[in-house]
């Protein structure tokens, strides 16, 4: 089971691992939009982790909502609404339980995609971050409810499906965001979001216990 120490640990975690690829998420945003989204999540997410030290929630929920709330608040492009309603929308299906399985986490995280999608008006194929959260979701649904695999293991295959997602954006054209704006110019380059929902992904299978 997950408690809210393990939520707090993904997120502070989020908060480093955006910082330290902050430059490469500003370059691929650079090529397809405006160049802004690694200091877009290195400055909301480190909010994130500040605000979860000064008044740490005491459930895996709140944990999400307070994050996705504080990305809303501190992050003014695209992708600070779109992750923060994921954060939001994902705490909130998680509800006030001390502890979570990985198939309640896995059904609370389609509800947060479906907010995205909806949020957004996205679909798989625009190249946009939903390329690479709706494979991992996919798996983590389908992994969490075959078996009695670890969390470890299903955490991992859900990193993968969001890798190969976050890869196939490539040879997209994007049909929303700013991408979009370029045309058939956006092919060719890996979608910024895509590969910070991949980072998110990473985070997850990364964190101990
Ligand atoms: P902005 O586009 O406002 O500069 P960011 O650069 O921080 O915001 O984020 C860009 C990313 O946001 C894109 O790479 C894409 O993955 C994601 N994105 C943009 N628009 C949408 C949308 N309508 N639905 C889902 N994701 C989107
Ligand atoms: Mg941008």
């Amino acid at each position: 089971m997950l408690d809210s120490s393990f939520f707090h640990r993904w997120m502070s975690g989020m908060a480093s691992a955006v910082k330290e690829a902050a430059d490469r998420l500003t370059e691929l945003d650079s090529a397809i939009g405006d160049a802004d989204h690694g200091s877009n999540l290195r400055r909301g997410f480190a909010a994130v982790a500040t605000v979860l030290e000064k008044e740490p929630p005491s459930t895996p929920g709140g944990v999400l909502s307070l994050a996705g709330r504080q990305l809303i608040s501190t992050v003014g492009g695209a992708s600070g609404p779109l992750y923060g309603t994921l954060l939001r929308r994902t705490g909130k299906a998680l509800g006030e339980a001390q502890e979570v399985s990985v198939a309640e986490l896995a059904q609370a995280l389609r509800a947060g995609v479906d907010a995205v999608a909806k949020l957004g008006g996205a679909a798989a194929g625009d190249k946009t971050m939903l390329d690479a959260l709706l494979p991992a979701v996919a798996v983590l649904e389908e992994r969490s409810s075959s078996g009695v695999p670890s969390p470890a293991e299903v955490f991992a295959a859900a990193r993968d499906a969001a890798e190969s997602g976050a890869l196939a954006t490539v040879p997209l054209q994007a049909r929303k965001g700013r991408a979009s704006y370029l045309g058939a110019r956006s092919v060719g380059h890996q979608d910024p979001g895509a590969t910070s929902a991949a980072l998110l992904l990473r985070t997850l299978a990364g964190v101990d216990g």
